[in-house]
């Protein structure tokens, strides 16, 4: 990585564009919506977030060489009459199982707030809830960015256990949880961007490994770590989560 790049530079701009966009009149020439500028198409977006290695010395302690190691498994075999595309669960999923567009794509499409149902343990009511899709990834970012080195390739507490939402409708606390169906229909951005992905089974991680071409043996905190680093990289490709 070029830690000499600008990237305050190129943060500046980015914020410069979303200021002219949502206002429609500061930069009537600069056309381009969120984090697509030219300049920026192929730089990290945690980058552009101000997640991010800024400087030298943050990108050597959290970037160590081994992050650039990938691991992927052989050929993956679909079973009978089984087809790797299909219909897409969501806007922000693809036609591939268990893929996600990345954040590029979505900005670009004005796809910026995340939706997902969840059910309350408390009084039952099943509704939907949105996630605002650049906050939350920047939250996760940041979280991964400073705790990766210490996971030690392993998914932390408050991922195994979630922190669950705060019900809407009759107030109770940490009690309402995602609604998460049928393995090829399972919301994994909306699960991803609460870091609610704890809440599936590990059948249902296996099946997003599995599709990824991620390993998928191993204890729930090995495949839910995977699971999560294969999101994030979906998201941002040229961000620093690979396996
Ligand atoms: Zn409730």
């Amino acid at each position: 990585m070029d830690i000499s790049m600008p990237f305050n530079d190129i943060r500046d701009e980015h914020l410069t564009l979303q200021l002219s966009t949502a206002c429609s009149s500061t930069r009537p020439t600069q056309q381009s919506p969120p984090l697509v500028s030219s300049s920026s198409q192929f730089e990290p977006i945690i980058n552009l977030l101000g997640v991010g290695p800024l400087n030298s010395h943050t990108a050597s302690v959290a970037l160590p060489c081994n992050m650039t190691r990938t691991r992927r498994t052989p050929t993956q075999i679909l079973r009978e009459g089984q087809t790797e595309d299909i219909p897409a669960p969501y806007p922000w999923a693809t036609t591939r199982r268990a893929h996600v567009y990345s954040l590029h794509h979505l900005f670009s499409n004005g796809i910026n707030k995340i939706r997902g149902m969840v059910q309350c343990k408390k009084c039952d009511q099943k509704y939907e809830i949105e996630y605002d899709l650049e906050q939350k990834f920047g939250q996760l970012a940041t979280y991964v960015y400073q705790n990766k080195s210490a996971m030690r390739d392993r998914a932390p507490d408050v991922w195994m256990n979630p922190i669950l939402p705060d019900c809407k409708l009759c107030g109770q606390t940490t009690c309402v949880k995602p609604v998460i169906g049928k393995k090829r229909s399972i919301n994994w951005l909306f699960l991803c961007l609460g870091q609610l992905i704890g809440c599936c089974k590990l059948n249902d991680l296996k099946y997003f490994c599995k599709h990824t071409k991620n390993h998928r043996t191993g204890a729930k905190d090995r495949v839910l770590y995977l699971t999560y680093m294969e999101l994030l990289k979906q998201l941002d490709p040229n961000g620093p989560f690979d396996i």
